[in-house]
């Protein structure tokens, strides 16, 4: 999890790249953190817990200006090692919370995913959980950003799922990097309650609705 300076052997944040210096605090005597605490104070926690469609939708963080670097550098410039440096303060309750669940993570390109050889959200689930469920694709390239709002409608015709009948019976958690329209994840919620898991939850990295409560 950690890069280290080869010449000190001190573990380097995955951010910044400079050395984590071990602190005395609570934080870094409970966990081994793979980010500084300067980095990690750049995340603005949000805790949102509400409902989408009738399920348990919570929401980590605000879609802040450091947020949307983190996760550029990660996307579009390929750095995996980055993989490990969203779900820090979260990834003990996460990895207890979800341990008995199939994680289904939402889909993204498959012509960026070649390019990058990796498929973000998967690389990120992989920081709290081993049992990841990749089967939901995108059948054409499609770039949300590009949209409008009936284009964005369209992605619910270029997403399916398939090996769907795993999830039967499984407890789920649907996770995704950032909520945008929410049309991403009706679809993806829809593919999966086909299979009838035994229960359904939603996980989201960050989202732009800045009015969301904090409420937990
Ligand atoms: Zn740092």
């Amino acid at each position: 999890m950690h890069i280290h300076n080869t010449l000190s052997q001190q573990p380097l944040c995955l951010i910044c790249h400079k050395p984590i210096r071990k602190e005395p605090s609570l934080f870094t005597l409970v966990y081994d953190s793979p980010i500084c605490a300067s980095c990690l104070a750049q995340f603005e926690p949000l805790h949102y817990v509400g409902s989408f469609h009738d399920v348990k939708l919570t929401i980590l963080y605000r879609y802040n200006a450091f947020f949307q670097t983190l996760l550029f550098r990660y996307k579009g410039q390929y750095d995996y090692e980055l993989r490990n440096a969203f779900i820090v303060s979260d990834q003990r309750f996460l990895s207890d919370y979800y341990r008995s669940h199939v994680i289904v993570v939402a889909p993204s390109d498959d012509i960026a995913n070649k390019k990058r050889g990796f498929i973000p959200t998967a690389g990120i689930a992989s920081s709290f959980s081993s049992n990841i469920f990749t089967g939901l694709y995108k059948k054409s390239p499609f770039k949300q950003a590009e949209q409008s709002f009936e284009g964005r409608q369209k992605i619910k015709d270029v997403i399916d799922i398939k090996n769907g009948e795993v999830l039967r019976k499984k407890k789920v958690l649907l996770f995704d990097d950032v909520i945008t329209s929410g049309s991403t994840l009706e679809k993806c919620l829809d593919l999966v309650c086909h299979y009838h898991p035994a229960s359904i939850e939603i996980v989201i990295l960050a989202t732009r609705s800045y009015h969301l409560e904090k409420n937990i």
